[in-house]
């Protein structure tokens, strides 16, 4: 178990979304048939749900860790199709982006209004093609920075003094392009403690819905 040096709210977060008890713990770059099944366990040992931002063409090709995801509890989101930044593709590729990632999630019965685009990184118009697809652009508050190989212990006390009530805590359950780690066990590590501390601080990792990351969208503008 790791302990936090210091554990503080930042002033952004007011808890106004959850009631001031909830946290949200969201993975991108998934699924990976090797890591999300282990993230998928030490969520499930910290009894704890999540939401999963998906790069749709892998979620077709492992539709079985898309149902687990589901009979956990865990919220699905739209990644991407080509994980690239949309400042370096035109709005109409990303619009054709988008339109293909979601037919790929209605395939597998997934109708989803939460989206991440790859790094989060935003065009002019991304807003303008969120809106029209009917999505939610879902930030985050908290970066483990997971995708540099820094180690659970190392991230868990980078992280902790952002954690608190309608935190977002960004993590990865693959390995997308630019990933400087052969793996994700140290995420998977980091799982645990992360659940423990957001709990001592008394908040309840729960899923996203289209709702919450609309009112998170909101308070983080
Ligand atoms: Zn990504």
């Amino acid at each position: 178990m790791f302990r936090a040096t210091e554990a503080k709210v930042k002033g952004s977060m007011t808890g106004a979304v959850s009631g001031g008890s909830g946290i949200f713990l969201t993975f991108d770059d998934g699924p990976d048939p090797v890591w999300t099944p282990r993230v998928l366990e030490a969520l499930r040992l910290a009894d704890a749900r999540a939401t999963f931002f998906v790069i749709a063409p892998l979620a077709r090709r492992f539709p079985r860790l898309i149902s687990e995801m589901q009979n956990a509890g865990h919220a699905i989101g739209l990644h991407c199709a080509r994980h690239v930044r949309h400042t370096q593709m035109t709005r109409e590729e990303v619009e054709a982006d988008v339109h293909s990632g979601l037919g790929d999630l209605e395939h597998l019965g997934i109708t989803s209004r939460l989206w991440r685009p790859p790094w989060g990184i935003l065009a002019p118009w991304t807003a303008a093609v969120a809106e029209d697809f009917g999505l939610t652009l879902t930030p985050w508050t908290a970066d483990t920075h997971d995708w540099r190989g820094d180690n659970a212990r190392a991230m868990f006390e980078a992280v902790s003094p952002a954690l608190g009530p309608d935190a977002v805590v960004l993590m990865h359950d693959g390995l997308g392009p630019g990933a400087r780690r052969s793996n994700c066990g140290e995420t998977v590590r980091l799982v645990g403690p992360l659940v423990e501390q957001a709990r001592s601080l008394g908040c309840e990792p729960a899923a996203m819905n289209a709702d919450t990351a609309a009112a998170l969208a909101k308070a983080a503008s």
